[in-house]
């Protein structure tokens, strides 16, 4: 693997559970939600944590209208009047490749309370699980990394190059700060080789994920009362025909799918996630207004998945009359991810694959997430990346959300020793 030694019992000796856990707890203790002003709070926890380990920490305000006005921003779904970068460096002996090792701090809402078993702000640990909102997705990860970091620096261990560590904001709706960070790496000249995204993956690895465009349908229709209601038009009945040809569309989008997403019951989902019509029970609704998730292929640009849901809405007008004189209207908003890949045979990936067999004496198995995250954006700009990270996916964004903590220290061990 590279050029680097096989791993040193003394780094792994430097990971100590207790401390792991602990860390995980406080981290997810801040209630982060995109958006809310504990999203900066978590960041200053890791510029402090990161300071007090004797990492060279830089930490900047985000310039929003700035950073949010350029044409390739990648989205934002909530209103946010600040932002935090946060970038620690652990310098290397020599000039070899530098490592990013980056997690995003921002969480989803908890949902609905009453589904939860504990607080979802405050940590529970229990038959070997931490459980939480964000534990999974992915402060756990994040942590991880952290420690990882942390050991081979207490260790002393000669650097072939820097490792950075990066914790941004902003992620789960569109991916500001890591767009934001790979601005300030350019400006500061930072040229990183390969980045590890400990985003919850099982433990598996995941080169390649597939896109994911937020869009908004406005169906009309025309009022009347609802005993009258031939004479009118229902948009929540002109929606439902529109829904069905987003199912079938769906369908045809996922008939040949690329090798690395097969894996997936279904790799490119469309997904309607509200929909709000109608303003009361007797009147036939005159509006409906539904927003749902456009999953991109890994060999498609987000213009043509766009292309081919605006098709699908606009072909309705050939068998709908109502649909011909009042088309449904497609706008697109909110977080825009395009897919991404790293080759699976790249070296990062094989040597990521080998230190976990040599932790765990069981090789990870190597796919594609059906999921957008900020790897599109490392990608994007040309930086080799794959997650890797404790935790499901399928638990990210549920109620009752949980890591193992097992799965964290091998996280953490395998990182180590893979940066060793
Ligand atoms: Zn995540």
């Amino acid at each position: 693997m590279d050029s680097r030694q096989s791993n040193s019992p003394d780094v792994l000796d430097g990971v100590d559970p207790r401390q792991v856990v602990d860390a995980v707890e406080r981290v997810m203790a801040i209630p982060s939600i995109g958006g809310t002003p504990a999203e900066i709070t978590v960041q200053e926890f890791f510029a402090q944590a990161w300071t007090d380990d004797g990492f060279d920490v830089d930490t900047w305000p985000l310039d929003l209208p700035e950073l949010t006005g350029r044409a390739d921003f990648p989205g934002m779904e909530v209103d946010r009047s600040a932002g935090l970068g946060v970038l620690a460096r652990i310098p290397g002996a020599g000039p070899g490749p530098a490592t990013l090792l980056l997690g995003h701090t921002d969480v989803v809402p908890p949902g609905d309370l009453a589904a939860w078993h504990t607080d979802p702000f405050t940590p529970v640990v229990t038959d070997g699980r931490i459980i939480g909102r964000g534990t999974t997705d992915m402060k756990a990860g994040l942590v991880a990394a952290w420690f990882a970091a942390r050991a081979v620096h207490t260790a002393g261990v000669a650097l072939a190059g820097d490792i950075y560590l990066a914790a941004v904001s902003g992620e789960e709706d569109g991916g500001l700060g890591a767009y934001a960070l790979l601005d300030r790496l350019a400006i500061r000249g930072i040229d990183i080789a390969r980045c590890i995204i400990p985003e919850p993956t099982d433990l598996d690895i995941v080169p390649a994920n597939g896109g994911a465009l937020t869009f908004r349908l406005i169906v009309h229709g025309a009022a009347t009362h609802a005993s009258r209601r031939s004479e009118g038009v229902s948009a929540i009945e002109k929606f439902a025909v529109a829904l069905a040809a987003l199912t079938e569309l769906e369908a045809v989008r996922n008939i040949d799918v690329d090798p690395l997403m097969q894996r997936w019951d279904i790799a490119y989902p469309l997904s309607i996630g509200t929909v709000q019509a109608g303003d009361w029970a007797s009147t036939v609704p005159d509006l409906c207004v539904a927003e749902g998730r456009l999953g991109v292929a890994l060999d498609e640009t987000p213009e043509q998945a766009r292309a081919a849901l605006e098709h699908a809405v606009a072909a309705l007008a050939d068998t709908d009359p109502w649909l011909a004189e009042h088309p449904i209207e497609v706008q697109w908003w909110g977080g825009q991810f395009a897919p991404g890949r790293t080759d699976p045979t790249h070296p990062l990936v094989t040597s990521i694959a080998a230190t976990h067999e040599r932790v765990t004496g069981r090789a990870p198995a190597i796919y594609g997430g059906p999921y957008g995250s900020d790897l599109r954006l490392l990608v994007g700009a040309g930086i080799p990346t794959l997650q890797y990270g404790p935790g499901d996916s399928a638990v990210a964004h549920a109620p009752n959300e949980w890591v193992s903590i097992d799965d964290v220290l091998t996280c953490t061990r395998t990182i180590a020793g893979w940066l060793t």
